[in-house]
Formats: C-alpha cells, structure tokens, sequence
C-alpha cells in the first residue's frame, strides 16, 4: 500500500502555473531546486512524461534505472527520477494519488492499430504530441530521444505471477503529484489523448502545472 503526502506550497506563491489541455504536448525547463507539481484536474487522466538533463539528450530518464535504484515498480513520494547516466534527475516529494507507472509506454499509432483496430492507425498519439512539443523546445531532437516514459496518475499493476494489467485508475479529481528538480531538466509531457482505452473513461482531461521557486 501507498502513503499519501501532500504538499505544504500554495499554488497563489507560484511562479508558473499553466493548464495543458487534452491532447496537447508541453515542453519547459525547470531548474535545479524549482518544484514541479502536475494536477490531475479531472481525475485519471494519464500525463505521459519524459524528462531530460536539460543540456543533454543523451542523459535522459531510465525507467530501468530508477526502479532498480528504489527497488520497487510504481513511483511515488520518496521516488529518485534516475537518468541513463545514473543522475537523480528529480525527486518525487508530494503525492496525493499514490502510484503511478513507469511500465505501460506511451500510446502510439502503431500500437493503437495493435491493441484497438487497423481503422484507430490515424488517432492523435502521446508519441507524436512528444515529437511536436520537441520541434519547439529542441528542434535537433528527434524520434530517437523519445524512449521509456513515465504516466503520471496511470495505474498499471503487475499481478503475483508477472503479468501486467492496466487497471482501473486510483487517481481523482485534483490529486497531484509534486517533485523537486535536482539538477536543470527539460520536462516533455504528452497529456494524453487516448480516447480507446477504459483507463481514463475514455475521456481524456487537462491537467495543471505548476512550478515553484
Ligand atoms: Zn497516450
């Protein structure tokens, strides 16, 4: 079971507070000690995010890393966001949902066409929302820096024999998950736009980000 910690900061003190809707990507620095807090303003909407040492694409984050560090699957209060060069990336220091995954990927068009129907192929994707909100932030990177995510709000269990289910959300409406920068990193958020999965009701939502001095 998860502990839930909540955050002591008033979104009022804020330096940037920003509502990205459905479907649309994100790209934004933010810088070593600055605290991020994404808002699931609707409830189980899944924030597919990637994150980066902001002046190297090569030093992104591991999923492999940081889970074999923590020695656990799910991320939350207390979790150390590891790079591919062994970084602490950020650190998750506030979360009211609880779990979030760093297993399931992001949506694609190929993998749409595979789990749902050859006629879902041209479906808006988080892989190319990425690919859009990289042309702005970094226009030199291109589909090769786009690896293993996390899904902020997702849940994605893995059952005692190994399997992996995509489950019905813990997360609702206005639960947060909060985190501190510990070194410059360039944040890439997907808000999802999935509209064939039971995991967001089949309605994706925005969500609310904000960063703190
Ligand atoms: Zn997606």
């Amino acid at each position: 079971m998860s502990t839930l910690t909540e955050s002591a900061l008033d979104p009022a003190d804020a330096i940037y507070d920003f509502t990205l809707p459905a479907g649309e990507p994100w790209a934004h620095e933010i810088k070593r000690g600055q605290i991020f807090r994404i808002v699931d303003l609707e409830g189980n909407q899944a924030a597919d995010t990637l994150f980066y040492n902001a002046n190297d694409s090569a030093d992104r984050y591991s999923a492999q890393d940081t889970i074999r560090e923590q020695g656990a699957l799910y991320l939350t209060t207390g979790t150390k966001l590891m790079s591919t060069r062994g970084n602490v990336l950020l650190t998750i220091t506030a979360d009211t949902c609880g779990r979030h995954d760093t297993l399931g990927g992001a949506c694609a068009c190929e993998s749409n066409m595979v789990r749902y129907t050859i006629e879902k192929r041209h479906m808006h994707a988080c892989r190319d929302s990425f690919l859009r909100g990289l042309q702005k932030a970094r226009p030199s990177w291109g589909k090769r820096d786009i690896t293993h995510n996390i899904n902020f709000f997702m849940n994605v269990p893995v059952t005692p024999d190994g399997g992996l289910t995509f489950a019905d959300g813990v997360s609702a409406r206005g639960r947060y998950v909060e985190m501190r920068a510990e070194m410059d990193v360039l944040c890439l958020i997907s808000n999802c736009p999935q509209l064939n999965n039971p995991c967001n009701a089949y309605n994706p939502t925005p969500v609310r980000l904000l960063i703190w001095e």
